[in-house]
């Protein structure tokens, strides 16, 4: 059985449940919402990443990098990814 998978409900910080003892999130102490697992949030991801047309970087590659970064909003991770990652 894989761990769950914990996600910023406010924030783009997301790992599994282990990484988040406390049900909040590490690093900015922010609600968490749950997945039962990697299978349920590369989905998730995917069908955001279908839905987000004109989104300048690809979602799922977004949701890679972000792992265990906490930004406030969708546009503060694509600056952040594109400054780090490049366009
Ligand atoms: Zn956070």
């Amino acid at each position: 059985m894989s761990d769950q998978i914990v996600f910023g409900a406010e924030c783009t910080w997301w790992g599994t449940s282990a990484e988040a003892p406390d049900g909040v999130c590490p690093q900015c102490g922010g609600q968490l919402n749950t997945l039962p697992g990697e299978t349920a949030w590369l989905a998730r991801a995917q069908q955001i990443a279908a839905e987000s047309v004109g989104l300048p970087v690809d979602y799922v590659e977004l949701v890679g990098w972000l792992r265990d970064r906490c930004l406030p909003s969708l546009d503060a991770a694509v600056t952040a990814y594109q400054q780090e990652v490049g366009p």
